[in-house]
């Protein structure tokens, strides 16, 4: 049996992690076993369905590199690897769902009333056989007992999610449907549904819930709730993958930082763990730094600039090895994307703002002496690698009787308008001789 497997999101304008997680599941479990991962937009409800509300799921996935592998033909929807083809939407198939209930209807497995259309609902407990929580009764609850049936399609002529959840997965062939523990008791009315229309239910894998810090369950509110959060805040997506990983799933030997590749060998759904797992946001930080110290510089490179395209800055106005040079001096030092607005926007700068961090105190008159002899110095010099600033540093702090920081400190501030960054000799040598005395003079000219 071929495994088909889909992620069936509502279009909420939300990507909550433990939908990505939940995406991330089945994705894995087919690129796991060679089968097919389907998106199917889930959105029947017209008042919330926008075109953002499914960019947001969209651009998540792309973002996280979770390439669906089919779907029909579409002009403007494109998925990161098939090209043309879109997801789902649940919205152009209602004819599929019309015929389906008129089959029910004319079999007797479904009955109108007030307008809508009910289903006979089976009257005994539903047993849920599930690969990660084993075998689940679903008693009857005391209004059950009463009345199990339940409306598939309102009075408005709507149909409700369990109805066109279920016929989806049986006309696009599901074989295991992987999902949040929140729709476990679903499960009943969908498995009795599947038997009406005369097939058995796919494979059920139903995850644990994703707890915040507190302990509950974690809500839309808690902080890191959002995938957007990790866009925003620049987070490595292979990061964030491999974090999404390990909530709900480990190796073996209590490894954390497991290449993706690995991950799609190893996953298998009955090791998906059967405790809530808690979310850890120090964690998934720690998780980038590794990330990001142990990248390529291309990969770095390719981040950063997008992390300072966010910002505004456009790096392709300069030279590419200035850009790589530039870049290669934070790597070292940047745990998160965003930081690298604070470690490289001056070397994308034609002037630098001093306001924002330096003191009246750094550039008093009476620091004006030292500066010039400084940036006389600088002048001078016929090479301009780090090797050379430092040993120009050092010898004029030992000729003239000064602190080397007298002339560190300022000399950061001058080139970059902040007080910590990329190692100082080697941003100078990036900038170039050119760019550091204009910025020496303009600094020396503000001095009076
Ligand atoms: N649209 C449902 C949701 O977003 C899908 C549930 C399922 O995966 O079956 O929760």
């Amino acid at each position: 049996m071929k495994v088909r497997v889909r992620f069936a999101p509502s279009p909420t304008g939300f990507l909550h992690i433990g939908g990505a997680r939940t995406a991330l599941f089945n994705w894995l479990y087919a690129r796991h076993t060679g089968g097919t991962f389907i998106l199917r937009i889930e959105d029947t409800d017209a008042a919330r369905n926008t075109q953002e509300a499914v960019d947001v799921i969209l651009n998540g996935l792309r973002w996280l590199g979770l390439d669906w592998d089919e779907g029909p033909i579409s002009g403007d929807v494109t998925g990161p690897s098939k090209g043309d083809r879109g997801p789902y939407f649940q919205s152009q198939r209602s004819e599929n769902y019309q015929r389906r209930v008129e089959a029910l209807l004319s079999h007797g497995l479904a009955y109108e009333h007030e307008g809508a259309v009910k289903f006979k609902m089976q009257r005994e407990p539903v047993v849920i056989p599930d690969l990660v929580v084993g075998n689940v009764t679903r008693e009857l609850t005391d209004r059950e007992k009463m009345d199990p049936d339940f409306v598939i399609v309102r009075s408005d002529g709507q149909p409700v999610f369990h109805l066109v959840n279920v016929i989806d997965d049986l006309e696009m062939g599901i074989t295991h449907v992987i999902r949040g523990e929140d729709h476990l008791t679903n499960s009943a009315k969908h498995i009795a549904l599947f038997r009406a229309f005369g097939v058995e239910p796919p494979k059920y894998a139903h995850i644990p819930l994703i707890l915040n810090p507190e302990g509950t369950k974690m809500s839309k509110r808690d902080k890191g709730a959002s995938l957007m959060t990790y866009v925003e805040e620049g987070y490595a997506p292979e990061a964030v993958v491999n974090y999404l990983c390990l909530l709900g799933w480990s190796p073996k030997g209590n490894r954390e930082k497991v290449p993706i590749q690995e991950v799609i060998e190893l996953f298998d759904l009955p090791q998906i763990l059967r405790h809530n797992a808690r979310f850890d946001l120090n964690k998934l930080h720690w998780l980038n730094g590794e990330y990001i110290r142990e990248m390529t510089a291309d990969r770095f490179h390719e981040l950063a600039v997008h992390a300072l395209a966010r910002i505004g800055i456009d790096t392709n106005r300069f030279p590419l090895d200035y850009v790589k040079a530039a870049l290669d001096t934070c790597k070292p030092k940047v745990k998160l994307f965003a930081e690298v607005r604070t470690f490289a926007d001056f070397y994308f700068k034609d002037e630098i703002d001093y306001a924002t961090e330096a003191t009246a105190q750094d550039f008093a008159p009476e620091a004006k002496p030292r500066l010039q002899q400084l940036r006389d110095a600088l002048a001078g010099l016929e090479k301009f690698d780090a090797d050379t600033l430092n040993a120009t540093f050092k010898a004029l702090a030992a000729r003239a009787g000064w602190s080397i920081g007298l002339l560190v400190h300022p000399a950061r501030l001058i080139c970059t308008g902040r007080a910590v960054g990329p190692s100082l000799y080697h941003l100078m040598a990036v900038l170039g001789k050119e760019r550091v005395l204009q910025r020496f003079d303009r600094a020396l000219s503000r001095m009076g």
